[in-house]
């Protein structure tokens, strides 16, 4: 049987290396055409000789030497930058896992699906910044797209043989982070270091950090509307600190479906790898007697403003999911480099929205690659600016 060609973009990275952990496990089935990075050189190279992988990308231009020389003796090409990363993505291949992290992914899908690969989309911020381009090329391209965010994937399985006009609601979980529990005098000061540990989940210290601001779960809700077509009232988000279930869908005859899984993003990535087959995936099997309870409870919406946002981003349209993610991403790297408290973040995303809802057309510019761009621009320069304010 002929191998299956398959692509992993943010190949260094958690969703990466757990994809890499499946496709190792069976190696003979694949045919590894590229896989890309940024500045973990030396695990790229690595990968990229254990997988025989055609061509390695960093995406960060000054260290494509190193990277040469990591691969000297192998044969596998080694390119850098930004070209050559779509080029990458351009090769022809069966399935593509995108998870590069942030809006930098978004352009190497779009070129991965207008070749016709299978888009695993672990990359949120691609649905959030330009959702309706990233399904219309997948359309025109005859390219399929899977959910690889666990609550997405929950949502994709619970509604296998369903019809969505009999879905009334969905609802998505959220552990609710580093801090559910904080008192909330105690947030402004919450440090990067508590910030970057997550109770349940190990993932990449940017999602991380979005799980205790709840960043992560807002950009999840506009996710949903973008990637099922629901409108934003049948959305939910529940809080669930096990993080057992992550999804459940509610039909109009009153039943909900939930998914239930331990918290390892290799169920959701196999599933993406090997649909419609289910495969034996390496998770753990829950022992749901030892376990004993799971527990819910309503998000808190003085504690989580972000999921405010997102109701707004949604009711506003247009790019602003685009202007939100940049925002987003740009506050969080101000809190990262020690310049913004832990709350300033949504405060600062808040105004970026303000400002560029009311400074003209950008929000309201068609859904092209090159408005998202611009929006994405703007939205990071204008984000800056307050930053630097505030600084000074
Ligand atoms: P990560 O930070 O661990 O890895 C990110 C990857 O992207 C790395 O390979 C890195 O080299 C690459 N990268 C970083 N900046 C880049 C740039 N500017 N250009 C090109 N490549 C760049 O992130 P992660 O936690 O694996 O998350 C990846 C994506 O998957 C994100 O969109 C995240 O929201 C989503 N996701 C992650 C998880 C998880 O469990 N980690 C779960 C659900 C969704
Ligand atoms: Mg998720």
């Amino acid at each position: 049987m002929a191998r299956r060609r398959i692509s992993i973009l943010g190949a260094t990275g958690s969703i990466g290396q757990n994809t890499i952990d499946l496709i190792k496990r069976d190696l003979p089935a694949y045919e590894v055409i590229a896989l890309t990075g940024a500045g973990n050189i030396a695990q790229l190279a690595a990968d990229a000789r254990v997988l025989n992988a055609q061509v390695a990308v960093t995406a960060d231009e000054s260290r494509l030497d190193d990277l040469r020389d990591a691969l000297a003796g192998s044969g596998i090409a080694a390119a850098a930058g930004q070209a050559a990363l779509s080029e990458a993505a351009a090769r022809p291949a069966d399935w593509v896992m995108s998870a590069i992290v942030g809006a930098a992914g978004l352009a190497p899908g779009i070129v991965a699906l207008q070749q016709g690969a299978t888009l695993a989309l672990a990359n949120k911020e691609s649905l959030v910044c330009a959702g309706s381009l990233i399904l219309e090329t997948a359309r025109q391209h005859n390219a399929r797209l899977l959910p690889v965010d666990s609550e997405h994937s929950a949502i994709f399985q619970a509604l296998v043989g369903e019809d969505m006009a009999a879905v009334e609601r969905i609802v998505i979980t959220a552990s609710g982070g580093a801090f559910r529990d904080w008192p909330l005098d105690d947030l402004p000061n919450a440090t990067l270091a508590q910030a970057s540990s997550h109770p349940n989940w190990d993932m990449g210290q940017r999602i991380t950090i979005d799980s205790a601001s709840m960043f992560n779960k807002a950009l999840e809700v506009i996710e949903t509307r973008e990637y099922f077509g629901v409108s934003p009232d049948k959305i939910e988000v529940l809080v669930h600190p096990e993080s057992m279930i992550h999804a459940l869908v509610g039909f109009h005859d009153g039943a909900l479906m939930a998914h239930v899984g331990p918290p390892d993003m290799r169920h959701a990535i196999g599933y993406a790898l090997h649909w419609p087959e289910r495969r034996v995936l390496p998770v753990e099997r829950l022992d749901l007697a030892a376990i004993g309870s799971l527990t819910f409870r309503a998000p808190d919406m003085a504690r989580w403003p972000a999921l405010r946002l997102a109701r707004e981003v949604m009711a506003r349209g247009g790019l602003a999911g685009a202007v939100f993610n940049a925002a987003k991403e740009t506050a969080l790297d101000g809190f990262i480099a020690g310049n913004l408290a832990f709350t300033a973040m949504a405060e600062i995303v808040e105004e970026v929205l303000t400002q560029m809802d009311a400074s003209g057309g950008h929000i309201d510019a068609s859904m092209t690659l090159d408005n998202v761009a611009a929006a994405d621009h703007l939205a990071r320069m204008a984000a800056r600016d307050i930053i630097e304010k505030r600084a000074g």
